[in-house]
């Protein structure tokens, strides 16, 4: 579109709330963004160029055309903006990758006898979440220290429901026994009102609490169970001792840090939980130059979007000239209200210069170890003689059982780091039986063929194999017309010692299309551990998925047996029970309560599990 069309399509766009998406002449998407005005925000992009920054302008350099979708409020365009952001991935739009979630930590308060679990997604239900953690070893000493602290129940609902008597932690005095009546609800409750005052930091009123049943116990003479809590208040008092505390008023709170270092940008954000501190998490967004606050708008929309725990207070280093709408976006997601501050004094402004100072420190972090991984994917060029440093490598593997349920795995490396968000799976289709060179033919031609569509290549393509598998690359890269990929395989070959002691050897090649003879490494030349470790992540993910459709087969095949048992209600057994297991262990009742059951089917299935 010639610059005067694409100007007379801007003037023309409506004043209205919605959502923009740049476009290159190949009508690729290079930018979405929303605005409460489209007609003046598109427009604001192509004025004033000599104050816009390197990556806006290189941005403006290939804007062909725009595309905007109208919405009624700027609610709605913040909500469509994040879905076409998530379909498109346009280059230009800030990606937080961060694919982790952290652990934590679910009281399923909504049960008779709540439990306590680690979970990693939380549900908008009626259970209580706290943390995240930063670590799963802290979340797990933390959930180690509550069960030595309070005695509630730690088994699952399938086998809470089935207990005839109670189990070892019961013996051991680390559960009251709910299972078996030998608690009553009302009691219970009690001690899971304590874990939630402790999860909560109302230490206070924890201790209070706990004070008061120790006198009252004492009163009534049943002296071995005030001991029991005076030990259990030592306890806590200990544990509160080594918290550390940074408010004092008790509120659950996230700070984020920003900090810029020649062109690049890291994010800090602490967990400060009931006043306490739990830890925090570095975000490294690479070569971003938007202004700051374009930077945090992006942040808390990708970071709090996905099922995260959402704080009531969020404190962050910059005004956001959006601050209402995504308060709004925040306390609905929450159900409860959400605040974004910009502190300027005292000791929230603190707090949010020691989340900036772990951003400074995480980013000097991050720049030295990419410098080292820089060094050494330069080696690694050198050593393998490639075209290109593999800056970004995608490696394949095929796992089979004699031909049956192929499955193909990609694992990618991006700078050295395995991106997980990037790992794919592939059912094989089109072969039958044990083919290892069709198979491996057929995932490269479906990766490959999207990866051009999508303008998305590696620089290097590594495979679990010798020179077949090689060859059958370099045919699918003749196929496609990609010249600019470099290809390796690697191969382990065992072969017997020469003396008797040495037993086994193991070789690993390497093979490059352009050598006859393998490329040979010393067995401890780190360019070979490190192809190893790719090639061994490719392996453990075909594996992993390939168990999974076994067991999902084998589960399906005990449940195919049982007549009137479809696909559908075999699908519906298994997510409700979660396991064979558990189906067989139902009652009659609950088999008759997961969708679309009914009392016949229901008998069926208990029948076909007791026989009478
Ligand atoms: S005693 Fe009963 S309720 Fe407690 S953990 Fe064991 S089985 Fe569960």
């Amino acid at each position: 579109m010639a610059a005067t069309v694409l100007k007379q399509k801007i003037e023309s766009l409506p004043a209205s709330p919605g959502v923009y998406l740049f476009k290159d002449q190949e009508g690729t998407v290079l930018y979405i963004g929303k605005a409460g005005n489209l007609r003046q925000r598109v427009g604001s992009y192509f004025q004033r160029l000599k104050e816009k920054d390197a990556k806006t302008l290189a941005l403006l350099e290939k804007v062909m055309d725009v595309e905007t979708i109208v919405t009624d409020t700027e609610k709605e365009a913040l909500i469509l903006e994040d879905h076409l952001i998530k379909e498109h991935h346009p280059r230009y739009n800030i990606k937080l990758r961060d694919d982790k979630r952290y652990p934590c930590l679910r009281l399923s308060i909504e049960e008779d006898f709540p439990t306590l679990t680690i979970v990693r997604r939380i549900k908008r239900d009626c259970s209580l979440y706290f943390g995240p953690y930063p670590s799963a070893t802290s979340l797990k000493e933390t959930l180690k220290l509550i069960r030595r602290l309070f005695p509630i129940r730690t088994c699952q609902e399938a086998k809470f429901s089935h207990r005839t008597r109670p189990c070892i932690h019961y013996e051991m005095d680390r559960c009251l026994g709910p299972c078996c009546g030998k608690i009553d609800r009302t009691q219970y409750g009690e001690v899971i009102q304590q874990v939630k005052l402790f999860l909560e930091g109302r230490n206070r009123d924890l201790l209070e609490r706990l004070e008061r049943q120790m006198a009252e116990a004492a009163d009534q003479l049943h002296f071995e169970k005030a001991a029991r809590i005076r030990d259990q208040i030592e306890h806590i008092r200990k544990v509160i001792e080594k918290q550390v505390v940074v408010s004092r008023d008790m509120m659950d709170r996230d700070v984020i840090g920003l900090y810029r270092q020649d062109g690049r940008v890291a994010l800090y954000s602490l967990f400060i939980r009931a006043g306490k501190l739990l830890g925090g998490k570095g975000f490294n967004l690479s070569s971003v130059s938007l202004p700051a606050e374009e930077i945090l708008s992006s942040f808390i929309k990708q970071y709090y979007r996905e099922d995260r725990f959402i704080p009531e207070e969020i404190l962050i280093p910059k005004p956001i000239p959006e601050k209402d709408l995504m308060e709004g976006w925040l306390t609905e997601l929450k159900g409860k209200k959400v605040q974004l501050l910009f502190p300027q004094k005292g000791g929230k402004r603190r707090l949010l210069r020691m989340a900036s100072e772990n951003a400074e420190k995480f980013l000097h972090r991050e720049i030295h170890l990419e410098n080292e991984k820089g060094d050494f994917l330069s080696d690694l060029k050198e050593n393998l003689h490639l075209r290109r440093v593999p800056k970004r490598i995608e490696a394949f593997d095929i796992s089979n059982l004699q031909g049956g349920q192929a499955v193909g795995s990609m694992v990618t490396f991006e700078d050295g780091k395995p991106r997980k968000d990037r790992y794919r799976h592939f059912r094989i289709r089109t072969i039958e039986g044990a083919d290892d060179y069709g198979m491996m033919f057929e995932v490269l031609l479906r990766r490959y063929r999207r990866a051009i569509d999508e303008k998305d290549l590696p620089d290097l393509v590594l495979l679990d194999g010798g020179k077949g598998q090689l060859n059958v690359a370099k045919e699918v890269f003749k196929e496609l017309g990609i010249k600019e990929v470099d290809l390796l395989s690697l191969a382990k070959e065992r072969r017997a010692g020469n003396l008797r002691h040495q037993g086994e050897r193991v070789d690993e090649k390497i093979f490059h299309p352009q050598y006859k003879e393998p490329i040979l490494l010393g067995k401890h030349s780190s360019v070979l551990l490190f192809l190893d470790q790719i090639r061994d992540e490719a392996h453990r993910f075909a594996l992993t998925y390939h168990k999974k459709i076994r067991k999902k087969e084998a589960l399906r095949s005990v449940l195919n047996q049982i007549p009137g048992i479809g696909t559908i209600r075999q699908r519906e057994l298994l997510r409700y029970f979660g396991s064979v297991e558990r189906i067989k262990e139902a009652t009659l009742e609950e088999l008759q309560n997961v969708p679309r059951m009914n009392r016949n089917l229901a008998e069926t299935v208990y029948h076909y599990f007791h026989p009478s």
